[in-house]
């Protein structure tokens, strides 16, 4: 090389660095869930995990050895937000440790894995490169797929027909039912009322209901206030003129539609290889019976995102590419003792099998899972009347208590029947849970964060692209 100039053996090392480094390969992890299912927190304790390897037993790589280095690399999408991997960590493990800020619209983070690789290659080629690109975003846009089905007109009488009794639309309802939507559009009264149904919409969530489209209402993202995200459901009046109320709402209902669903699903959702679906299923245990068959039914829609041939539009955007791997996880276990792990799992398992049976997931792998991205407990037995209870311990402001939140059944079936047959309460026992909140902790370096099965999650995932 002695007589090629420095500019040019630069640019040849660079195009051979690049022509490997295309060849080297991408898992691209889709991580989704309602709000506060614990998406962030899962990124953000999976990342610390991966990045110190010490409590990732389960992911049998690691157990193997082979893992020689795993590093945060600049993501690929240069457009898209990167998830505040470092930013959520010190929120986690700071000196007054609280839990982050959650996911508000879709974010990326790359990490990438150096490894040697198993079996008969072991001895013939050195460490490759495999990148993991965690994609989060929010479970609420997977719903807004139903839109695409659905016209202005059918989408309006389908929601104001299921809300109409509902209390919490109560205000929305009083004022659609004034409404005239063959007068010319006045955009103060059209933001007052997509103001008003964003209103319900909240309320609706907080009573654990999952039928809350448009998901961008919820979380807007940058879209906040643009008229693409103000329009609501009104009444059909027999004729609408141009310019009328009912046709700016259903202009600006397509161009959600057009402008902002699909390029999401197209640009995001089309390109997931893996994908987890967390859900808060103790939080909606905690909530009562009708919280369950809530649960039940949005995530039977979530997943269903992932039918392939379910919509005609995807389909042909998908162009024959699937998600090969669905892991269903039910979050915050800490809140329970590990003798009640199994309960947890076996719920999860059939809230996933029951969407499932709808419809195959047409070949892909699909697994159900108890988990907890960040460990805010710990356990310990308590004596209730001679009687030693299995607890966990943790803070809730300055104090440390003690929770037994009651006992799951074994049967899954024992908790989703009555909550199918419209329950009001449990006639067992109440279900409690407390918030607790991280504890300061002294880590040790190497060793990653307090969680419950990350390594069996992630071995799930990717395990088999390591
Ligand atoms: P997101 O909206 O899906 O991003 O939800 P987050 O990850 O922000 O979680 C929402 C809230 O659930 C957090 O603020 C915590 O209060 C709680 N949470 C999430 N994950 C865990 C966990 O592993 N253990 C416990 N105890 N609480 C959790």
């Amino acid at each position: 090389l002695q007589n090629i100039p420095d500019g040019i053996v630069r640019s040849i090392e660079g195009a051979v660095a690049r022509a490997s480094g295309s060849l080297e390969p991408v898992v691209r992890l889709g991580v989704t869930g309602l709000s506060r299912a614990g998406k962030t927190v899962f990124i953000t304790g999976l990342v610390a995990n991966l990045l110190d390897r010490g409590r990732m037993g389960q992911l049998s790589a690691v157990a193997q050895g082979r893992v020689e280095a795993v590093y945060l690399q600049p993501q690929p999408d240069l457009t898209l937000p990167r998830f505040d991997y470092e930013g959520h960590l010190a929120a986690l493990t700071g000196d007054a440790p609280h839990w982050p800020e959650s996911t508000k619209a879709v974010s990326e983070l790359r990490l990438s894995f150096r490894v040697r690789p198993s079996g008969f290659l072991a001895g013939l080629t050195g460490p490759r490169v495999v990148h993991l690109d965690i994609v989060d975003y929010p479970g609420e846009w997977l719903l807004d797929l139903s839109l695409l089905e659905r016209s202005y007109a059918d989408w309006s009488e389908a929601v104001l027909d299921r809300i109409a009794k509902r209390a919490e639309a109560g205000e929305f309802m009083a004022v659609v039912r004034a409404e005239d939507g063959s007068l010319p559009l006045d955009e103060g009264r059209a933001q007052a009322l997509a103001a008003c149904y964003t209103r319900y919409l909240f309320a609706a969530q907080a009573a654990g209901r999952g039928d809350c489209t448009p998901g961008r209402f919820l979380l807007p993202g940058d879209l906040a206030g643009s008229p693409v995200l103000t329009f609501a459901p009104i009444p059909r009046p027999a004729s609408a003129a141009r310019g009328s109320l009912w046709r700016e709402m259903e202009r600006r209902y397509d161009a959600y539609r057009a402008q902002v669903v699909k390029p999401f699903f197209r640009d995001h959702f089309a390109r997931i290889d893996r994908q987890i679906v967390l859900a808060d299923v103790l939080g909606a245990i905690h909530r009562g019976p009708q919280a369950v068959e809530e649960l039940r039914r949005t995530m039977a829609d979530v997943l269903g995102a992932f039918r392939p041939g379910r919509n005609g539009w995807l389909t042909r955007i998908l162009g024959g590419r699937r998600v090969e791997r669905i892991l269903f996880a039910a979050t915050k276990a800490d809140h329970l003792h590990h003798s009640q792990h199994a309960a947890l799992t076996a719920i999860a398992g059939a809230l996933l099998r029951e969407a499932k049976d709808r419809a195959e997931f047409a070949g892909a792998r699909t697994a159900a899972l108890s988990l907890a991205g960040f460990r805010a407990t710990v356990e310990d037995e308590v004596m209730r009347d001679g009687v030693a209870l299995a607890v966990v311990r943790g803070r809730v402001g300055d104090r440390t208590l003690a929770l037994y939140p009651g006992r799951l059944p074994e049967d899954p079936a024992r908790l989703l029947a009555p909550a199918r047959q419209g329950a009001e309460t449990w006639l067992e026992a109440e279900f409690g849970l407390m918030a607790f909140e991280p504890s300061r902790m002294a880590l040790k370096p190497g060793d990653g964060v307090p969680h419950i099965r990350l390594d069996r999650a992630a071995e799930f995932l990717f395990g088999d692209k390591l």
